[in-house]
C-alpha cells in the first residue's frame, strides 16, 4: 500500500483504493491510502507547528529545497509523465510535457524565494517611515483536480513553499499516483518535518476535514463549479474566515473568421478541443464561426478528424488518450444524446471504440447547427465535446463568445490586426489567445479568469504571492531630523 506523508513520516491508513488505468482497467497502478478526518488533524497539527520555523528560514534554504525539487522532477521526466499517462490518461508527450513543466514552475519559484517584494515609502507625517511587507499566510491547504495531476500541485506547492508557507496537500481521488511520487520528492529536498504534508483520500472526508480546521489560514482550490462554490462558502464562514481562492470550469468559445488562415484554425480547434481527450478547463468547446467560412470550416474539421488515433494513452502514435472514468465517460455520452436531442446535428464522431485492452474510449464529438443557448453550449462537459455556432460577423461572433457564465481562455483565429486588437480589449476572459489553442499556457505568467471561472487572485509568476502572502505596513517614527 502507497502511505500518506504526514509530519514527516509515511503513515499507513485502514482504507486504501486501487488506482485504475483508464486506457487499460485491469492494470492497476497501486492501492493507496486513504487518510481519516483524524489523519488530516494530524497533518494541520504538523503544520501549523512547523510555520513559525519555516516561515523564519531563510530565502537560501528554501530557494535550494525547491532547486533540489525541481531538479528531481526534471531528471526523472519520462518515468513520472509515463505514470501520469497511466493513470490520468493523457498521452505520453503530454504526460511529459506536463512534468517538464512542473519542474520548470518548481524552478522559476526557487528565483522567486529570492525575490520576494517589498517596499519603503515616506509617509505623509514627518520623520515617520512606511514599509509595506509580505509576510506568509500560514497553513494553506491545496485541493487539486485530476486533470493535471503534476502541474497543477505544482503551480500551488511550489509558491506556497517560496513564501513560508506550510502545507496540507489533498490531491484528486483519481491521481493518487503522481501525487504520491511528487511528494516523494518533496520529502527528499531538505524540507523540515511538517513543512509539507499529504493527505490522500474522498472530498467529503478528507477535503471537508481540511475545510472544518481553524489551523488552516487559507484555501487554494481547483476543480469544479460547485465544489468551488461549497469552498468558498466553507472558508467566508469559518471562524476566523479563511482566505480562498478557486479555479473552476469553462466553456472557452473560439471565434474564427471569414479572414482566418483555415489551415492555422482548423489545428487550433484540433488541438484545444480534443487533446488531453478535452478534459482541459481551458479546453474550447464552442467554436464561433462567421457565415462566409463556417461550411468550409465544418467540413475540414470533420475531414480532420477522421486522422485522429485514439488509443492507449502510452502506446506512440496516439493522438487521444482515454476518457480518465467510467463516470466521465457516460457524462461525455449523456451529453451527446443531450445535443441531439436538443436539435444540433452530429457532424463526426461520438461513438465509443473498442481497444486491444478495456479502457474508456471514445471518439470526440462535433455538433453543428448549435444555438448559443442550448445545453451543450452552455454547460462544462469536461470531454470531447465541440460545438460549432455560425455567426453573422465579428461583432456578433464576439457577443456568443461572451455569452457563458464563464470567462477562463477565449480564442481567435483572424489575420486582421483591428479585430484581433478588438478581442483582446473586449473578450471577457481572463487569457486571451490570438491564433492559437485556447489551452497550452506559459508556466512564468499569470494563470486564471473572470465570471464563473475563478474567484481571487491569480496562480502561477509574480502574480502567485498574492495569495500566499499577506500584506503588513509598519510605521517607524525616527524622531524629526
Ligand atoms: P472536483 O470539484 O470534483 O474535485 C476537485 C477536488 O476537490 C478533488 O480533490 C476533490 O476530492 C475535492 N473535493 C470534492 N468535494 C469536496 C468537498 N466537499 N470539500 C473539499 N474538497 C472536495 O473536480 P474534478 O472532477 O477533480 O476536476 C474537474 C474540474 O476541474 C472541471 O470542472 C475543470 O474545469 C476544473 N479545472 C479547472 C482548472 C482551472 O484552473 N480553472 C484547471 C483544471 C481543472
Amino acid at each position: 500500500m502507497t502511505l500518506n506523508y504526514i509530519a514527516g513520516e509515511w503513515l499507513a491508513a485502514s482504507n486504501a483504493v486501487p488506482n485504475v488505468n483508464p486506457s487499460n482497467t485491469s492494470d492497476v497502478v497501486g492501492e493507496f491510502a486513504q487518510a481519516s478526518a483524524a489523519d488530516v488533524e494530524r497533518a494541520i497539527d504538523a503544520a501549523f507547528d512547523a510555520f513559525r520555523a519555516w516561515s523564519h528560514s531563510t530565502i537560501q534554504t528554501r530557494h535550494d529545497c525547491l532547486n533540489a525539487i525541481a531538479a528531481e522532477i526534471l531528471s526523472r521526466k519520462e518515468e513520472l509523465g509515463r505514470l501520469l499517462s497511466r493513470e490520468e490518461g493523457k498521452t505520453l508527450p503530454e504526460g511529459i510535457g506536463e512534468v517538464t513543466r512542473a519542474g520548470q514552475i518548481f524552478q522559476f519559484f526557487a528565483g522567486e524565494c529570492l525575490r520576494l517584494p517589498g517596499e519603503k515609502l515616506p509617509s505623509v507625517r514627518a520623520g515617520v517611515d512606511v514599509e509595506i511587507t509580505r509576510e506568509p499566510v500560514g497553513v494553506v491547504g491545496l485541493i487539486t483536480p485530476w486533470n493535471f495531476p503534476v502541474a497543477i500541485p505544482a503551480w500551488k506547492i511550489a509558491p506556497a513553499l517560496a513564501c513560508g508557507n506550510t502545507v496540507v496537500f489533498k490531491p484528486a481521488e483519481l491521481v493518487p499516483g503522481s501525487a504520491h511520487a511528487l511528494t516523494e520528492i518533496i520529502s527528499r529536498a531538505g524540507i523540515p518535518p511538517g513543512v509539507f504534508n499529504l493527505v490522500m483520500g474522498r472530498g467529503s472526508v478528507v477535503g471537508e476535514a481540511m475545510l472544518k480546521n481553524i489551523k488552516i489560514a487559507a484555501i487554494s482550490f481547483t476543480g469544479s463549479t460547485s465544489t468551488g462554490e461549497h469552498i468558498a462558502q466553507s472558508c467566508t464562514t469559518a471562524h476566523p474566515m479563511k482566505k480562498v481562492q478557486l479555479e473552476m470550469g469553462g466553456k472557452n468559445p473560439m471565434v474564427v473568421l471569414d479572414d482566418a488562415d483555415l489551415n492555422v484554425a482548423i489545428e487550433c480547434a484540433v488541438n484545444s478541443a480534443f487533446f488531453s481527450t478535452g478534459q482541459r478547463c481551458t479546453a474550447s468547446s464552442r467554436f464561433i464561426v462567421t457565415d462566409g467560412v463556417h461550411d468550409d470550416f465544418v467540413a475540414a474539421m470533420a475531414e480532420r478528424m477522421k486522422s485522429l488515433v485514439v488509443d492507449d494513452a502510452c502506446r506512440a502514435g496516439t493522438h487521444i488518450g482515454p476518457v480518465v472514468d467510467q463516470r466521465q465517460l457516460d457524462q461525455d455520452l449523456s451529453y451527446i444524446r443531450l445535443g441531439q436531442d436538443e436539435g444540433a446535428k452530429l457532424v463526426a464522431g461520438g461513438e465509443l471504440l473498442s481497444r486491444d485492452m478495456p479502457g474508456f474510449y471514445l471518439f470526440p464529438a462535433l455538433f453543428a447547427e448549435v444555438d448559443n443557448r442550448m445545453r451543450i453550449a452552455r454547460e462544462e462537459i469536461f470531454g470531447p465535446v465541440a460545438t460549432v455556432i455560425r455567426a453573422r460577423n465579428y461583432e456578433n461572433a464576439l457577443e456568443i463568445a461572451n455569452d457563458t457564465p464563464f470567462g477562463l481562455s477565449s480564442g481567435i483565429c483572424t489575420s486582421s490586426l483591428k479585430y484581433a486588437s478588438h478581442f483582446k480589449r473586449n473578450a471577457q476572459a481572463g487569457m486571451i489567445m490570438v491564433n492559437l489553442p485556447t489551452a497550452g499556457v506559459d508556466y512564468h505568467v499569470p494563470f486564471g479568469g473572470r465570471k464563473g471561472s475563478s474567484y481571487g487572485p491569480r496562480e502561477q509568476g509574480r502574480y502567485a504571492a498574492e495569495f500566499y502572502t499577506t500584506v503588513k505596513t509598519s510605521y517607524s517614527f525616527g524622531g524629526n531630523i
